[in-house]
């Protein structure tokens, strides 16, 4: 099957597509991005009539705005959101210590604040250079086909309920985590739900702290701190294991009486809980069908790097397809490749998000005593001081970038050749190093 005439009954003047996105959240929406730089034709079906208001996401990692700036978006992104370039942490009144950002290897020395509402605009409105990108929203995927060539797609008109078919040689799911392409594809996921329940709400900050982060641990709950831009900080604080009391009163009581800080006077907004889960997909492929993002993993939002993860997703996503469109015998061999390296960046990232949130949920005063010892005497030390930030900023994850991955590993020297004549080739890199 190759690009073939699609037809929707109220979108006359639609076209084919080389590449059908199902959903227009962050990571569908940077993928939509990517591929239209490289003059793909491609559709996003997004189910929702209007873009989700919360704020969720807030940490923009330096891998990612090395992505972004490749669609020249980083100093889009980097003037609507607020460098973090310092995270303080404290345990039971006492600071432990300072994390800097401002020396990482990076041309962002920071990490960035920004809400998921703010990035999923910004990358909406960048789709509009693209004339082979098109996005229909209020369009629900229902179902598909693998077909000689290609994917048949069924969707919903959200207002109509009409349903009406599409088709293109490569179907991505980046419908979140709850992903109906996963299921329909028939692709397990291996999950597990963590016990923790936070509470978080951004407040209009008088806090004083500026575009620091904060770290507050204690005996009895553990609460963050983040900048926001336009004058906004967000707070999170481990929910009671006792009273399930999840209300903002207990987050402002919380944060009062653990930090000093009396947020009740101040406005809030976005006031969620949210659990914690670890989920990944038992293969990122089937056929024509890929997935990104948090379709394909879930990790502890506590350690801020899902919506990255899926970012990185989308860069190799990006790189592989247009060479598959025009050579698609080497499908198998690339969505292997996909999936392995995929596979071991999520690994990575999602065991590091667990380990940090189970340090920083550790209750009780002996448990405290031996994260303090752990984070000062440790973490802190003149040993591993150094190697924290970049931790943190996500650039000790392998494969981090694509110009990350040798190029001998992600597809054949042949193929690769061909195809990615340019392909910024890793020095440092090698098989061993990258542990696959
Ligand atoms: C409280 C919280 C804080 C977080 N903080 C961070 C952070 O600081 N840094 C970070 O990296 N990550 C963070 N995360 C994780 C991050 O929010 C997710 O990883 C990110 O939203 C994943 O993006 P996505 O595009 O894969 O999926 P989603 O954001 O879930 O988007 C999926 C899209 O698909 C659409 N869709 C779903 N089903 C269909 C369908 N059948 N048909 C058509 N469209 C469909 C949805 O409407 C949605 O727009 C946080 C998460 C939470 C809950």
């Amino acid at each position: 099957m190759g690009a073939q005439s699609t037809v929707f009954p109220d979108h006359p003047e639609s076209s084919a597509a080389d590449v059908i996105i199902v959903g227009g959240g962050p990571v569908g929406l940077l993928l939509a991005n990517l591929l239209g730089s490289a003059h793909v034709r491609t559709w996003v079906f997004e189910k929702r009539e209007t873009p989700l208001e919360s704020s969720m996401a807030i940490g923009v990692t330096p891998p990612s705005l090395e992505i972004l700036k490749q669609l020249g978006l980083d100093q889009a992104f980097s003037s609507a959101g607020v460098p973090v370039r310092y995270a303080e942490v404290h345990e039971s009144g006492t600071r432990l210590g300072r994390l800097a950002f401002d020396h990482l290897p990076s041309d962002y020395p920071f990490f960035l604040s920004i809400p998921q509402a703010r990035t999923v605009e910004i990358l909406r409105e960048s789709l509009r250079r693209f004339s082979s990108v098109r996005i229909r929203d209020g369009t629900e995927f229902m179902g598909l086909t693998q077909e000689q060539g290609g994917v048949k797609v069924v969707l919903r008109d959200a207002r109509t309920r009409v349903t009406f078919e599409t088709q293109a040689p490569f179907v991505v799911g980046c419908d979140g985590h709850r992903s109906a392409v996963r299921e329909i594809a028939e692709l397990r996921v291996r999950e597990r739900t963590y016990r923790q329940r936070f509470v978080m709400a951004d407040f209009l900050d008088e806090s004083g702290l500026g575009i620091e982060a904060r770290l507050f641990f204690t005996p009895e709950a553990s609460v963050e701190s983040f900048p926001l831009p336009g004058g906004w900080r967000r707070w999170i604080v481990l929910g009671d294991e006792w009273s399930n009391d999840m209300s903002l009163q207990y987050l402002t009581r919380t944060v009062q009486r653990l930090t000093g800080f009396n947020l009740s006077r101040h406005s809030a907004r976005f006031v969620s809980k949210f659990g914690a889960r670890r989920m990944l997909v038992n293969r990122y492929y089937a056929g024509r069908v890929l997935l990104a993002g948090d379709a394909a993993h879930v990790m502890s939002s506590i350690g801020g790097q899902g919506m990255n993860t899926g970012f990185a997703d989308a860069e190799l996503a990006a790189a592989l397809l247009p060479g598959l469109l025009k050579n698609p015998i080497r499908i198998p061999e690339a969505f292997a490749t996909y999936d392995r390296i995929r596979r071991r960046a999520c690994n990575v990232a999602a065991n590091r998000a667990e380990r940090g949130m189970w340090l920083g949920t550790l209750r009780g005063h002996f448990a405290s005593a031996f994260r303090k010892h752990l984070i000062r005497d440790v973490l802190f030390s003149p040993l591993l001081r150094s190697r924290l930030a970049p931790h943190f900023a996500m650039l000790t994850i392998p494969f981090r970038n694509l110009n990350q991955v040798p190029p001998e590993l992600l597809i054949s020297h042949e193929f690769n050749h061909a195809f990615y004549p340019e392909h910024p080739r890793c020095h440092s890199n090698s098989r061993s190093q990258a542990g696959l």
